[in-house]
């Protein structure tokens, strides 16, 4: 038998009607961008997170890219952050000129430990960046505290948690901004790249959506506003009779970039919106039926502490001591795995002679231990059984 890692073409055929349809309709508005359903898609998303605002963007990495610079992250500002992540999250805050602060993780639920967080403050700290890592919420409860105690702003990394819940609160509801990433292989995912941030807070929500379309407009004035604390001079700008002319439309007043989301994402998105609860709710069943299988072999399985609430499972990772020799077997039997992540953040190429080994041993170690399983709702029962039995023939000899 052989189980892909991932299989995203299932997913499509079994909604094929209302993804194609969907569209068809976007193709006809020929809103190609920023369209109406851009705008359905960010209502959508505010409902379903229980927030104020919902921006989309490009990308999740400009995603965290706008959240930090809403925040007022400048460089040479310390960002504190996991090692243990997409290096996208580091490579936001780095790109920004602001430094990654390493915390380790904890080896339970793989998600910075927040009992670290502390020791590592500054003078230099603006902010606290947890990764919500496989869906697994961090502990936010602990973390905005000390943010709070610090004065430092929060910023989730939801990239791989949408749907997650901690203590009955939607992940990308719990901190000052969120990001979330629509890449295909994501729990929502759309068919190109796609991503979002999250607020409850309307500077902030004002900031993003400027940055992400060159901060021109009334909008760009008004980001100018809150950057900078003055109103920006616009003696030069005529009146107009029209009350729904912009006069600062070719007016642009911060450097900014361009990240604004395509219609035709959001068209994709809004058929598969609807399915995502079924869906998250396919994955943990895959994941408590692995756990329950696998507990007798020498992998450590995931742990979900779930007085958090509930996870998304957008990967499903065991740490086995002979990682190598796994994938390995597991490959022999056409069973297709992931090794996230293999190199810990602070340890990266690019940071080289920035950070030392054994900064964040705890990282370092699950680094050389992770294996991800097949997990997605497509995956059959039969598909699943295979991947156990492998696993525990490979085990159990
Ligand atoms: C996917 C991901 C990102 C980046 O999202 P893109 O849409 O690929 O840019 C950032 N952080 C984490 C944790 C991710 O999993």
């Amino acid at each position: 038998m052989k189980v892909n890692f991932l299989d995203l073409k299932r997913q499509y055929m079994a909604i094929q009607n209302n993804i194609d349809s969907k569209i068809s309709e976007c193709l006809a508005s020929s809103a190609f961008i920023e369209g109406p359903m851009v705008r359905e898609f960010e209502a959508e998303m505010t409902k379903y997170h229980n927030v104020k605002h919902a921006i989309t963007c490009a990308n999740g990495t400009e995603a965290l890219v706008l959240a930090l610079r809403a925040c007022r992250i400048n460089p040479g500002d310390e960002v504190i952050t996991t090692p243990f992540s997409f290096f996208a999250t580091t490579e936001a805050i780095s790109s920004i000129g602001a430094k990654p602060v390493f915390v380790d993780i904890n080896p339970d639920d793989l998600n910075i430990d927040a009992s670290k967080i502390e020791e590592k403050i500054t003078k230099k700290t603006k902010a606290i960046l947890p990764v919500h890592i496989f869906g697994t919420p961090a502990d936010m409860d602990a973390i905005n505290a000390i943010a709070k105690k610090h004065g430092l702003s929060v910023i989730e990394d939801a990239c791989q948690a949408i749907g997650s819940e901690y203590k009955g609160h939607k992940v990308g509801s719990l901190s000052d901004a969120a990001c979330f990433s629509f890449y295909p292989t994501k729990n929502l995912g759309a068919f190109g790249d796609a991503g979002m941030i999250t607020t409850n807070d309307d500077d902030i929500a004002t900031v993003c959506r400027a940055l992400k379309a060159h901060a021109g407009g009334k909008t760009g004035a008004a980001a100018f506003r809150i950057v900078n604390g003055k109103e920006a001079t616009m003696s030069d700008v005529g009146q107009a009779s029209d009350p729904l002319y912009d006069p600062y439309k070719y007016y642009n007043f911060l450097i900014a970039m361009n990240s604004r989301l395509d219609s035709l994402q959001a068209a994709i998105l809004l058929a598969k919106l609807p399915h995502l609860d079924e869906y998250n709710n396919k994955r943990a069943l895959i994941a408590s039926r692995y756990n329950a299988k696998l507990s007798g072999t020498p992998l450590k399985l995931p742990v979900y502490n779930y007085k958090f609430g509930t996870c998304c499972w957008h990967q499903y990772a065991v740490l086995a001591p002979d990682k190598d020799a796994l994938i390995s077997h597991l490959s022999k039997n056409g069973i297709g795995s992931g090794a996230f992540y293999p190199v810990p953040l602070h340890l990266q190429k690019v940071y080289e002679g920035q950070f030392a080994q054994g900064e964040c041993p705890v990282a370092e170690e699950v680094c050389t231990q992770s294996v991800c399983l097949p997990i997605y709702p497509e995956l059959t029962a039969e598909e699943q059984q295979y991947v156990i039995d492998t696993i525990i023939g490979y085990y159990i000899k």
